[in-house]
């Protein structure tokens, strides 16, 4: 028996150094579609649900693999995490951002997602800055995402980087909200701009009385400390027209548009103004 169990330590010993040869060669191979261009930005259109105006766009990482094609975010940004590689990452999509959304017209914002990692690092304010000047980017033009595990993470480097955005006029969005489980004390307490409901609320598996319930309780409350909310994953007219009723200030979802081609932004413009 001792030797059969010292056998299977073994083999799960293998497979353990096997997911871990896996999860470097990924890391390698991300390593090197940054330096190869192989990272792009895609950017989904964020409506007022009043004015059915664009009021800005999201941008959102895509990786096109040579043999392995699209590669999903979800996938290769926790990689991108876990590796320190999402420093260099999370700089170039600010950098490439802000360089694309200063072509666009001047009442069109970006929207950049910053992962929790980010915040772990203290010169990130001066990369927000220095995109902003390299670009020529307005300060009002740029809204940051962070979800609330950030406010876990790293609770009062959060706060002094949310103030110096606030100071300058970044906006900030607090993402996937509704997903965490985060006391909602923190809110009373810093200065964000915006809520982003999750997906899972508006198009999810759950009754539509509990999402009515989750949504209504998430807008009030926003709006008691007069901040926005955005409804994201609204797939049709009638997900629009019940989240509409609740009073949501903006939308985003494929029922606008799907994430666009930066070449796509202009002429998805110019198609709406004509409407
Ligand atoms: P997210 O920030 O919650 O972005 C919204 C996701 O929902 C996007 O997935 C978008 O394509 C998708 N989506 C939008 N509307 C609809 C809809 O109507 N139906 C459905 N089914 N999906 C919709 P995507 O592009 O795959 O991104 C996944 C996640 O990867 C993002 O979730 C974000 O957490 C992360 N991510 C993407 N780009 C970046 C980035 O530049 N930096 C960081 N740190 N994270 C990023
Ligand atoms: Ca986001
Ligand atoms: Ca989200
Ligand atoms: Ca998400």
């Amino acid at each position: 028996a001792k030797h059969g169990s010292k056998g299977s330590v073994a083999v799960f010993d293998a497979a353990m150094d096997q997911a871990q040869q896996e999860r470097r060669e990924f890391a390698e191979d991300l390593r090197r579609a940054l330096a190869a261009n192989e990272l792009w930005l895609a950017f989904q259109p964020v409506v007022d649900i009043a004015t059915s105006r664009v009021v800005y766009f999201e941008a959102l990482l895509r990786w096109t693999h040579p043999t392995k094609g699209l590669v999903p975010p979800d996938r290769f940004i926790a990689v991108a995490e876990t590796t320190g590689l999402i420093a260099e990452i999370g700089k170039w999509v600010l950098k490439t951002a802000t360089r694309i959304a200063a072509t666009w017209p001047d009442d069109i914002g970006v929207a950049v997602n910053l992962s929790p990692v980010q915040l772990g690092d203290e010169r990130l304010d001066e990369m927000v800055f220095g995109a902003l000047a390299k670009s020529g980017l307005d300060a009002h033009r740029l809204e940051l995402e962070l979800t609330e595990a950030v406010f876990i993470r790293h609770g009062e480097r959060a706060r002094s980087f949310i103030e110096k955005m606030n100071a300058v006029g970044v906006r900030i969005a607090l993402d996937d909200f509704g997903t965490g489980f985060s006391s909602l004390g923190y809110l009373t307490r810093l200065p964000v701009h915006k809520l982003k409901i999750d997906r899972s609320f508006v198009s999810g598996q759950t009754a539509l009385k509990e999402r009515n319930a989750v949504i209504s309780a998430v807008i009030s409350m926003a709006r008691a400390l007069s901040m926005e909310t955005t409804a994201e994953g609204i797939e049709n007219e009638a997900e629009l027209a019940w989240i509409r009723g609740l009073g949501c200030n903006q939308g985003q979802g494929y029922y606008f548009a799907k994430p666009l081609r930066a070449e796509d932004v202009q002429p998805f413009l110019d198609r709406r103004s004509r409407r």
